[in-house]
């Protein structure tokens, strides 16, 4: 699935959309560009599973979990990690096959941890379209 968005506010309602269908168990892989939009669909996402506390991008931990909403959530940013072993230290694995819904941010760091199944979530630029275009592509992986 290709979604186009023209501003904030629609990564925003479209990453609330896919929260508010999201299973107990679902890991998706957020990918793209520094100020790409990751962490605005995150927020979407976190209001879609009716989470009502702010949700920002987790600066001096990897992780921060949210359980005011329908299921737990798990929202990794995994940019400034120096080696996967990181990952053990915080638990990863009872997250990622636990029973809420993990998001992950620049997953492609630690893809040889990554559960087989997931949903892929890569946003892209096209400035030739404008400045505030952003391309989200939605992909079953596994
Ligand atoms: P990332 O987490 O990918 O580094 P952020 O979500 O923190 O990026 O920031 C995205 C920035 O881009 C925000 O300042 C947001 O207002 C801006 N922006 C402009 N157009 C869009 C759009 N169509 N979708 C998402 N964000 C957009
Ligand atoms: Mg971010």
């Amino acid at each position: 699935m290709t979604v186009e968005t023209w501003k904030p506010e629609e990564t925003y309602e479209f990453g609330k959309k896919l929260g508010e269908g999201a299973a107990p168990g679902q890991v998706f892989c957020l990918n793209g560009d520094l100020g790409v939009g990751k962490t605005v669909f995150t927020q979407g996402f976190a209001a879609g599973l009716g989470i009502s506390e702010p949700v920002n991008s987790p600066t001096f931990t990897i992780v921060q979990q949210y359980d005011g909403g329908r299921l737990p959530l798990y929202h990794f940013d995994v940019y400034r990690i120096g080696d996967v072993s990181e990952m053990d230290e915080i638990g990863y694995e009872d997250c990622f096959f636990g029973q809420g819904v993990c998001l992950i941010e620049w997953s492609g760091l630690i893809e040889e941890i990554l559960p087989e199944r997931v949903t892929e979530v890569t946003i892209e630029k096209d400035l030739e379209k404008g400045f505030d275009f952003r391309r989200i592509r939605v992909e079953e992986r596994g």
